[in-house]
């Protein structure tokens, strides 16, 4: 099986043709046969150490994937291992001790906060349901790490309310690493956030993945946000991985539809944005994936052959570069950013 990673490497995480689908409800007379195909045969291998950032329209997939991998949803099918062990089957109390290892920041600091708790309680929730030292050592903690997110001791009893969207951001981010996670998947952390504050918060990212050797799992539309974090970038179009390279190779991607992503993202120099393609039409219903490369009805360079036969993943260019598609050779070698 080629997965879409890097090879040779140490892998926290790993997984193997995993499979989600959601039924459709039905309608007034009941249950429908139709499903929704959210994740439809993913492998991926992620390093110790590394960022791996997984970008894509919304309705790829990508937030289911970041759900499978914590198991916070089950899988209809595929292998979750962490660490060489399998933890697809396990049972939620065995489950337990690796779940404190790998933990999530969510997309909306607005709304992932309880509003009826203390920024305090929030951070030391974890460690409490994890039965984590005292409640002498767990307020200790909670101080430290409000100074490592950048928060104040005094903004230990404060509500969500009163912090800003940026500061919600870093209270989810404590919460997050009180259990000294080694993984930890970010959906979407800034995309509710202003740009200028946008920066901050992956610069926190950034430095306590130094501090404490974090894996990062970043999941986001923008491409561009992506890139600012990421050591690879993996694709996501249609429950699929189309592309995963280096983020180095930002420029030179081979599968039309990151390079229409990347088309997306404003570049202050007009002469350069007219020559990008920028993609056309809406993301097809994941009820009804498109036969052969799910990617014809949008892509500008489609053929005959690719309405019927789907592109394997294949290397294209460096050994960590793969992509699913007939004429990569279609795609501009160097893409303007
Ligand atoms: Fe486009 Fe064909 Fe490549 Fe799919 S396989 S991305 S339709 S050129």
């Amino acid at each position: 099986m080629l997965f879409s990673g890097v090879k040779n490497m140490t892998s926290i995480l790993e997984i193997e043709n995993l499979f989600k689908t959601y039924p459709v409800s039905g309608g007034f007379f009941g249950g429908s046969k139709l499903k929704v195909h959210a994740v439809n045969g993913v492998s991926l291998q992620v390093a110790k150490g590394e960022t791996l950032g997984i970008v894509g329209e919304s309705g790829c997939g990508k937030t289911t994937l970041g759900l499978l991998f914590l198991r916070l949803l089950e899988p209809d099918s595929g292998k979750i291992l962490f660490e060489g062990k399998d933890v697809t089957h396990l049972s939620q109390r065995s489950l337990r001790p690796v779940r404190s290892r790998m933990q999530m920041v969510f997309q909306d600091p607005y709304a992932s906060l309880n509003p009826r708790m203390r920024a305090g309680e929030i951070i030391e929730e974890p460690l409490i349901i994890h039965k984590r030292g005292s409640a002498k050592q767990r307020q200790n903690e909670v101080m430290e790490l409000l100074d490592l997110v950048g928060l104040k001791e005094s903004d230990v009893d404060k509500y969500p309310h009163e912090f800003s969207g940026g500061q919600r951001q870093r209270i989810g981010i404590a919460r997050a690493i009180a259990l000294k996670p080694d993984l930890i998947i970010a959906d979407e952390p800034v995309s509710a956030l202003d740009v200028s504050i946008q920066g901050e918060i992956i610069n926190l990212l950034k430095s306590l993945q130094q501090k404490f050797n974090l894996t990062y799992i970043f999941i986001s539309h923008d491409l561009k946000v992506v890139s600012q974090i990421s050591d690879r970038i993996a694709v996501m179009y249609l429950g699929k991985i189309v592309e995963t390279f280096p983020a180095t190779e930002l420029n030179h991607v081979k599968h039309p539809y990151t390079q229409a992503l990347l088309s997306a993202v404003p570049i202050p120099d007009p002469t350069l944005q007219r020559k990008r393609k920028p993609l056309e039409g809406d993301v097809p219903s994941q009820v009804k994936i498109p036969s052969g490369c799910s990617f014809h009805p949008r892509c500008p360079y489609r053929e005959e052959i690719c309405y019927t036969v789907e592109p394997p993943l294949e290397q294209k260019g460096s050994p960590d570069h793969i992509a699913s598609c007939h004429f990569t050779n279609k795609v501009p070698k160097e893409i303007p950013i």
